[in-house]
């Protein structure tokens, strides 16, 4: 009965907040427009170690904007990626908590201060822990490509995933969010790990996509929401850091291929080059944009709705006024 009780948090959420609650937009991108260094191979989650208060000042930025979902800075972190920074386990796992502890503080002040203000407009937030995909942790850019090479069977993928979930788990987040998963076999691995830890907290699984059509593998997403199906586990199903020009047509084929919540939070446009470890300039998609195909999106049928990397409190502001100012059908 858990795992119902959780479920309706998500759903609660969803009805409070009009029928389509809004995700918070890019974490990095506003980690260094605040000046932080984050050009490393764990990227943001180097600020876990060297800058939490600024982690907890961006959280609040996006519940100011009108976030209804914060997702922590656990994208990048993973325990090898720590010991590799020279930490012991101990100390890395104490860092994956404490990524989910500094957006609960963050909701709670935020939260605290709101709920005193009668017709504030505000929803509590709920915390989603992020869990990057393999491709994350390896920083080549195939969390873009789904080639993750012979040697990587399922095994390995539930290996690599498995104690940073137990981590994240035990430190009681409202939701896991797994992102940019780019083939059917992490997905799997995933599902898999959900079922055998009995992991009671309602999770997201996020797609990245390159040719809007497809996994960026190739597998049909027919195959890889087929396999979620299957899963009570699995709260919601969705793309992330996708262009946004690809997020109508996959919001109305996921729509067809799945009963559960669809979420959706695109990158700004801008292309990231995986290898070269930086953002390809080109034409952007603006806040007003995101504004307009908000709408969209929502009326096709996704219900959480929110940005990736490059996307800003700017972007999910425009984002949640027109949810809020254009109730859904
Ligand atoms: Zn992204």
């Amino acid at each position: 009965m858990g795992i119902q009780k959780e479920n309706g948090s998500l759903e609660d959420l969803i009805a409070k907040a009009g029928g389509c609650a809004v995700v918070d937009g890019g974490f990095a991108t506003q980690l260094e427009k605040h000046g932080a260094a984050i050009n490393d191979s764990i990227w943001s989650a180097v600020c876990l170690i060297k800058d939490p208060d600024l982690i907890k000042r961006v959280h609040l930025e996006y519940l100011e904007a009108g976030a209804d979902i914060l997702v922590t800075s656990s994208y990048q972190a993973t325990i090898p990626g720590f010991i590799s920074k020279g930490l012991s386990i101990e100390e890395s796992e104490s860092l994956l908590k404490k990524s989910v502890k500094l957006a609960v503080e963050a909701r709670d002040k935020f939260w605290d201060a709101k709920k005193r203000i009668s017709g504030h407009g505000y929803n509590r937030a709920l915390v989603a822990a992020s869990i990057g995909s393999y491709g994350a942790y390896l920083a080549d850019g195939s969390e873009y490509s789904g080639c993750y090479g012979p040697s990587v069977g399922l095994a390995k993928l539930k290996d690599f995933h498995r104690r940073r979930l137990q981590v994240l788990v035990e430190a009681s987040p409202d939701l896991l969010a797994f992102e940019t998963i780019p083939n059917k076999l992490e997905a799997q691995a995933c599902v898999e790990l959900l079922e055998e830890e009995n992991v009671q907290i309602p999770s997201w699984i996020c797609f990245s996509s390159v040719d809007g059509e497809n996994a960026p593998s190739g597998e049909s997403f027919k195959e890889c929401l087929d396999l979620i199906n299957s899963s009570n586990k699995v709260s919601s199903v969705g793309i992330n850091c996708a262009p946004p020009h690809f997020i109508q047509g996959l919001v109305q084929k996921f729509k067809e291929l799945t009963e559960k919540i669809i979420v959706v939070y695109p990158n700004s446009g801008e292309v990231w080059d995986g290898r070269a470890k930086r953002w390809q300039p080109s034409k952007c998609f603006d806040d007003d944009k995101f504004k307009l195909f908000a709408t969209r999106w929502r009326d096709a049928g996704a219900k959480l709705i929110g940005g990736c990397c490059r996307t800003t409190p700017n972007t999910v502001r425009a984002i949640s006024k027109v949810l809020k100012e254009s109730p859904g059908r």
